[in-house]
């Protein structure tokens, strides 16, 4: 297999756009090579400049629910295009999607479209901190909520993979303001909420740690937090922004029932276009202008084009639960075929999977924490990485990233993932 285009438009890449891609997810540096640039997908394959084909698991990192140029997503979009991409005022597919999540999420009573996960967070943290006036948060070592300055604190995604969980650029008075506890530790909970409860505007948490690899929440954590939070008076915000509508329908809150007052969205929720939201209890949502005093807005937020795009995946869904029985089989199948090659080569390696998302972590025992996250071997897992990729399958280049299930993989695909992996494990020892 060869990279030269790819190595080719890189070296171009790299003069104009810093360290050559747009978002540092794609560099694929912490595996030592350099980015793999794709022409096309198609189903759950992507092929590259080089025109070499990958059984794909990064899945734009989420939001390709049902694989690549799907014709379910895009169908209607020419006459969106023909009749105006965007006009400046409110059209009624944004009243459709509205309608559609909040009856997919009971906690969601209204919902304001933004356009990416991190305005999602943002806007949703100003809105408890207006809501309360309060101007503490709380958020999880590990948990990735978009690159807002008051929430690069010890997080996941690119910034742990790169090194630098806190980002350079951040002033202190930034975030003066955030806390942070660790990820599945119900003791430093308690005593943050001891210490700090009645402060606390919010705590942000990703019901499953997408951004750390894979690691779900414990129930009892969650169910404490939410206790915590009303009985203090803070908001409870669920970042689904890559749970949401891939876990179930209803997202995370729907898996471990429970309400949270505020959710943010972004993936799946635009078909594959640029979009986020957030949204929650009545009271709350109606603090926001043009009603209330808590300023957020958007010039493109709630683009025809995303929104239309964003229904029909979101329709599709919802017309098609079996999508996600059929994303849990296949996952729960690499799963099971991943932990046989991990027990037959004697590897210190774990699997660990929600529904539709999974990763394999390179450390010993169990992985439930950001201590146990931070202890994997990422050497070995860019060893791990390049087998995969030779062998003709695309995961994640960071262990600290999920790997996403679509509809459109086919069992083939996995059966075929499955003897890669075993062949990587075979070689890594
Ligand atoms: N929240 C979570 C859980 C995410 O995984 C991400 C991005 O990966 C974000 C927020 C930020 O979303 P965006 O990249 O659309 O700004």
């Amino acid at each position: 297999m060869n990279f030269n285009k790819s190595e080719e438009l890189f070296n171009e890449a790299k003069k104009y756009i810093p360290g050559g891609v747009n978002s540092p997810v794609r560099a694929f540096q912490s595996v030592g090579m350099s980015s793999v640039f794709a022409r096309r997908g198609n189903g759950s394959k992507i092929i590259d400049v080089d025109g070499n084909e990958f059984i794909d698991y990064i899945c734009s990192w989420g939001p390709l629910v049902l694989g690549h140029s799907s014709e379910v997503i895009t169908k209607g979009v020419e006459e969106v295009v023909k009749a105006g991409v965007t006009f400046g005022l409110a059209t009624e597919i944004e009243v459709k999607i509205a309608k559609l999540i909040t009856e997919a999420c009971p906690s969601v009573e209204m919902v304001r479209m933004v356009n990416s996960g991190t305005e999602a967070t943002m806007s949703a943290l100003r809105l408890a901190r207006g809501y309360t006036n309060r101007s503490k948060i709380l958020k999880f070592e590990g948990c990735y909520h978009g690159h807002s300055d008051g929430l690069l604190v010890k997080s996941g995604s690119g910034t742990l993979t790169y090194g630098s969980s806190t980002s350079s650029g951040v002033s202190e008075d930034a975030i003066k303001n955030t806390l942070v506890a660790q990820y599945n530790d119900i003791e430093t909970l308690n005593a943050v909420f001891k210490a700090h409860g009645n402060d606390l505007a919010a705590v942000i948490v990703e019901p499953v740690a997408g951004n750390m690899g894979v690691v779900p929440a414990k129930e009892e954590f969650l169910k404490i937090m939410r206790k915590l939070t009303e009985e203090y008076g803070a908001l409870l915000i669920f970042d689904e922004v890559i749970t949401g509508f891939r876990v179930s329908y209803g997202g995370a809150q729907e898996v471990y029932g429970i309400k949270p007052d505020l959710s943010c969205f972004g993936k799946i929720i635009g078909g594959g276009l640029p979009v986020g939201a957030f949204g929650g209890r009545r009271e709350i949502m109606e603090l926001l202008a043009p009603v209330g005093p808590v300023y957020q807005a958007g010039t493109l937020s709630g683009n025809p084009l995303a929104m239309h795009m964003g229904y029909n995946a979101l329709t599709y869904l919802k017309d098609h639960p079996e999508v996600y029985t059929n994303m849990e089989e296949k996952a729960n199948k690499l799963e099971e075929g991943f932990k046989k090659a991990i027990k037959e080569f004697k590897i210190d390696a774990t699997v660990n999977r929600i529904k539709g998302m999974l990763n394999v972590f390179f450390t010993k025992g169990k992985v439930e924490t950001f201590e146990d996250v931070s202890k994997c071997n990422t050497e070995i897992y860019a060893k791990y990485f390049k087998l995969m990729l030779d062998q003709g399958v695309l995961i994640a280049p960071s262990q600290f990233e999920a790997m996403f299930l679509s509809h459109a993989h086919t069992e083939e695909d996995i059966e075929r993932t499955i003897a890669a992996n075993r062949e990587a494990m075979r070689q890594i020892t």
